[in-house]
């Protein structure tokens, strides 16, 4: 598996050093771990060192993107073999399909977050268990909880990144990358259409440069519609669903009045 998602994180950031894909399968210290499928984080591999060292893995900074691929594994754990089994077979293309998708999205906020290559800050390893416990009590306790809200940037990213993959004939279903939630994120079948214009024109623009390019007018236009109709729906006090509608009006703002004008790019996807 993890050739695979070797092979789409270079395509789709070519330009980037190959990623740690740490795998549920790997028997990740338990105090790393967060509660969700999968996730990545811009120090991440921090965290990880010391582990990714005892494992003779670590090859310097880069991003670390963690995903459990628990339903692979029973797939394949089955003992059925899967070459003579028409249902076994199907199980574990479904399963592999879904941990493509699930590597999409998590690869979009790379993309999104930026991968940091700078010298690695001398930290302890409590220091990184206390962390990683903040975020987990974050999950936990937020009113609007991260994985249903995705920023502007990042649902823009995901879909050139789908878009990308699909043309490299990876077939995933949108809906798998991002299913369709009630927070103040758009639908990710509503974002494809109205980024359609700009996929193949920026075909070249690697995807952490996408951000210099504005994005096009429908997009924009649908971001403002959702999240004025989200915000209709929560409390009329709620400092924090204001926060994040500004949060996200900023960066459209960003995305649209950037000052690098649209330039096509002429450098070659590698
Ligand atoms: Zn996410």
């Amino acid at each position: 598996m993890r050739h695979h998602l070797d092979a789409l994180y270079r395509l789709l950031t070519p330009d980037a050093p190959p990623a740690y894909w740490l795998m549920g399968s790997d028997d990740l210290p338990k105090e790393l771990i967060l509660p969700s499928a999968a996730f990545t984080g811009r120090n991440l591999d921090i965290a990880y060192r010391a582990w990714l060292e005892s494992a003779g893995r670590w090859r310097g900074r880069s991003a670390v993107i963690v995903l459990d691929d628990s339903g692979v594994r029973n797939a394949l754990r089955d003992g059925i073999p899967a070459e003579t089994n028409f249902a076994g077979q199907l199980r574990l293309a479904s399963e592999i399909h879904q941990v493509l998708a699930t590597a999409i999205h998590e690869i979009a906020h790379v993309a999104e977050l930026g991968i940091d290559t700078s010298e690695a800050p001398d930290v302890k390893y409590e220091q990184v268990v206390a962390a990683m416990a903040v975020c987990r009590a974050e999950t936990k306790t937020a009113r609007y909880p991260k994985q249903d809200r995705h920023s502007p940037v990042w649902l823009r990213l995901v879909v050139h990144a789908w878009h990308r993959a699909t043309k490299a004939h990876y077939t995933v279903t949108p809906e798998n990358i991002f299913p369709d939630r009630l927070g103040p994120t758009p639908k990710i079948a509503n974002a494809i259409l109205a980024l359609h214009p700009e996929l193949d024109a920026l075909l070249n623009v690697p995807l952490m440069e996408l951000c210099h390019v504005p994005a096009a007018s429908a997009f924009v236009e649908m971001w403002k519609f959702k999240l004025s109709s989200w915000r209709k729906r929560q409390l009329n006090e709620d400092a924090e669903a204001d926060r994040i509608v500004a949060e996200y009006l900023q960066l459209l703002d960003a995305h649209t009045t950037t000052a690098a004008p649209i330039k096509l790019p002429t450098r070659g996807v590698a």
